[in-house]
This record gives structure tokens, sequence and C-alpha cells, in this order.
């Protein structure tokens, strides 16, 4: 499949977002359409993108995992899964997921440089075309622990029946695995919902066509049976901001009202 010129690539979008060069004026123009209600747009994508990081970290250095599945992989950018968790242990093995034709040409990429780290195209939103992909077959050891990230990627899923989709996922990992999700988050109270609906409203009517802005209880639905890990020391297992799930340290300043908008949480599987 070629690349639509005249449509906004999610990839290519977030890639934008995070100041990256992959992307064209039609993928810009989604982001100027949302500044124009939220001047931080951004931030969605650097949260979302800061969570997967620490993320990875925590579940390759406190939670021992060996093996990931990273389902909407995106284009490369500094630190991608890979790095991280074979900086803390090379052994580590990545295998990420994507449909994007640009994604999946630089996936090849990824291909050369590393003997443990492999590219599936697949749709991450189909689990039986993930689970039974052949490389994901080759690579991930499914009677081992493993994560299954899903991280800037459900909210892309604008159908209802997510959970059901994830409950899928999960019944194919065995136990002691983890789901990491970041989701854009509705929080309900006055201001913040209506940011995060207009928000959503321009996503999904602009040439990216998605960009669901779920409430806690719709993104706790989409960890069907796990644990959720502590954000911090102070909190219960529960979805975070994704800035203050173990946050590296103080906060330069408060956060802004994009980042009030995306939350994240680790699963466990008992
Ligand atoms: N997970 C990365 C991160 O957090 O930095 C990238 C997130 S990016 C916002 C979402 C990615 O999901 C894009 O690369 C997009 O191509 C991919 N994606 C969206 N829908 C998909 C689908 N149905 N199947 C496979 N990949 C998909």
């Amino acid at each position: 499949m070629g690349v639509d010129p005249n449509r906004a690539s999610i990839a290519r979008v977030y890639d934008a977002a995070l100041g990256g060069k992959d992307n064209y004026e039609i993928d810009r123009e989604v982001l100027a359409r949302v500044a124009k209600v939220a001047p931080e747009v951004n931030d969605l994508a650097w949260s979302n993108r800061k969570f997967l990081i620490r993320a990875c970290r925590f579940l390759a250095m406190r939670a021992g995992i060996k093996q990931f599945l990273d389902c909407g992989s995106g284009l490369p950018t500094a630190e991608n899964t890979h790095q991280v968790v074979q900086r803390i242990d090379p052994d580590c093995r990545v295998v990420y997921v994507d449909n994007d034709p640009v994604v999946i040409s630089h996936g090849q990429a990824l291909l050369v440089e590393n003997d443990r780290t492999h590219f599936a195209d697949a749709d991450i939103f189909t689990p039986s075309e993930v689970l039974g992909n052949e490389v994901v077959r080759e690579h991930i050891d499914f009677t081992e622990p493993l994560a299954l990230l899903q991280v800037g990627t459900l909210h892309h899923y604008t159908a209802d029946n997510g959970a059901e989709l994830m409950a899928e996922y999960v019944d194919a990992l065995p136990s002691g695995s983890y789901v990491a999700i970041a989701h854009f988050f509705n929080p309900g109270t006055d201001e913040l919902a209506h940011l995060a609906e207009r928000m959503e409203d321009i996503f999904i009517h602009s040439p990216m066509g998605s960009g669901r802005f779920r409430t806690a209880d719709e993104i706790r639905a989409f960890f069907p049976g796990l644990e959720l890990v502590p954000p911090n020391p102070e909190k219960p297992g529960d979805l975070e901001l994704c800035d203050l799930w173990w946050p590296e340290g103080p906060r330069p300043r408060p956060l802004n009202q994009v980042e009030q908008c995306i939350v994240g949480a680790v699963g466990r599987k008992p």
C-alpha cells in the first residue's frame, strides 16, 4: 500500500508533534487545527513518549521482562523501545508491529540494527492477526512472561469494543506478563472535559480521522483481569497522568491543560 497524500497518517502526525522530519504538510495541518483550541497540543505526544520510555525501563529493570511486543511502534525517534530495554539487558527481544507504509520502510532499517529487534506488518486492532503473525510467533515466546505495549494507539481505535479487543490479547499472555497503555483522557471536570471534547472533535474530523479521549473507567476496561502497578510510592495501582507515572524528578513547572488529558498505566497478569 502506498502513501495517500490527501490523508494524514497517525505515525507522521505524531512524528511532527515530536519535532521529527518524516511528515508532510497534511500531517502538520492536523496539529495546526488542534493548536487553535490547545496551543500545547505537541505535549500530548511528548507526555506519551516519555511515559513509554519510563514504562519500558520499569518493565526491563524492575519487572525483569525480556520480551516486548510493541504494538504501533511509530517512526524511529530518539530512545526507541529496543534501545531503552537493550541498554538494560542486551538480550531483551523486541518485536515492533505497525501497518503504516512509511513506518514499515523504516522498520526494515531496524532489522539490520541487531538480531533481537524485529518488525511485523500487521493490524494491531485485529489481535488474531498480530498473535498469529509469523515474525511475532518466531521471536516472542508465549510461554514466558512478556510485555505488550499499546502506547498511544488505542485512542485511534474509535469503536466501542476496545475492551474485548484487549481481552483477546490478555488471554494470549502467560501469567506474569504486563500490558502498558497510554491513552488520550477526558478528565470529566468542566474546563478540561470541554478541552478534551474539542480536541477529539478536531482530530476525528481532521484528515487523520481518529483520536478518542476516553474516561478513566473506559480506559481501565482496557486492562481486563490485570493488577495495575502503583504509579508512584504514594498511590495504589491505577491510571495516572502520563507525566506523573513514576516521574524522573521534581517538575520544572506545573502541568499544562494538555498534559492533564493523557494517562498511562501498566498492568500485570496474575
Ligand atoms: N507507540 C509509539 C509511541 O508511543 O511513541 C508510537 C505511537 S503513534 C501515536 C501510533 C502508531 O500506531 C503509529 O505508528 C501508527 O502507524 C500505528 N497504528 C495505528 N493504527 C494501527 C493499526 N490498525 N495497525 C498497526 N499500527 C497502527
